[in-house]
């Protein structure tokens, strides 16, 4: 089944060719549907699998469609384990976010280096922002971010999240969140912790497993 096949917009459809995406891997057919009319995903993926545009191109086409003007208030909260995931999923939505009609504002934070320039980043907002949560949560306390208008969370690599000590941190950034929102949570293993957390966040989710 094609990209277009999937409900994605042309624009993205041809944001998806340029990366060299001809069709869609198993995850993205599964996935991109399900986030496109809005429901909360648990989706069993392992890297390598495209689970980053499943969610990051009917992430960005939500966007789309409700573009919002200057302030920008976060409206797609992305959390990863590490800083390197964290560069490389940020990469992959500017790119596939470029030349869409409404520019979507990207900002990528990750503890381990100065704060400064990440508060500097944020002025002025972002539409997207992917974080460590450790970091994120030293922004909030500076005011350098509010999360009070999230409409769409993504835990990427849940598994990991936990296995690095960031239980704790999850649950408060889920308590500074609008309770309305969209969830979507992707791991490569479920022991009990992940099942847990995801049947915490997790409202009637469609599962997807490749
Ligand atoms: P991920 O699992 O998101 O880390 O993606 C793994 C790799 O697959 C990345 O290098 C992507 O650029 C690539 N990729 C993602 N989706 C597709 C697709 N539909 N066709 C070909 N390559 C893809």
């Amino acid at each position: 089944m094609p990209f277009s096949a999937l409900g994605l917009s042309p624009a993205l459809v041809q944001a998806a060719t340029a990366m060299g995406f001809s069709a869609p891997t198993p995850v993205q057919s599964a996935a991109i549907p399900a986030v496109l009319r809005g429901a909360d995903v648990l989706g069993s993926a392992q890297t390598g699998s495209g689970k980053t545009a499943a969610f990051a191109l009917p992430l960005l086409q939500r966007l789309q469609a409700d573009a919002q003007n200057a302030p920008r208030h976060v409206r797609a909260l992305i959390l990863v384990p590490t800083r390197e995931l964290a560069a490389q999923v940020g990469e992959v939505i500017r790119s596939l976010g470029r030349g869409l009609p409404q520019p979507v504002k990207v900002a990528v934070v990750f503890g381990g280096v100065s704060i400064n320039p990440q508060m500097m980043g944020l002025r002025g907002g972002a539409d997207v922002v992917v974080a460590t949560p450790g970091r994120l949560l030293d922004l909030v306390e500076h005011n350098a971010l509010r999360l009070g208008s999230v409409e769409h969370l993504v835990l990427d690599e849940a598994d990991r999240l936990l296995d690095l000590g960031f239980a704790e941190e999850l649950q408060r950034i889920l308590q500074l969140l609008p309770v309305r929102r969209q969830n979507l949570l992707f791991s490569a293993t479920f022991a009990p912790a992940v099942q847990a957390l995801a049947e915490g966040m997790l409202h009637e989710p469609v599962r997807v497993t490749v």
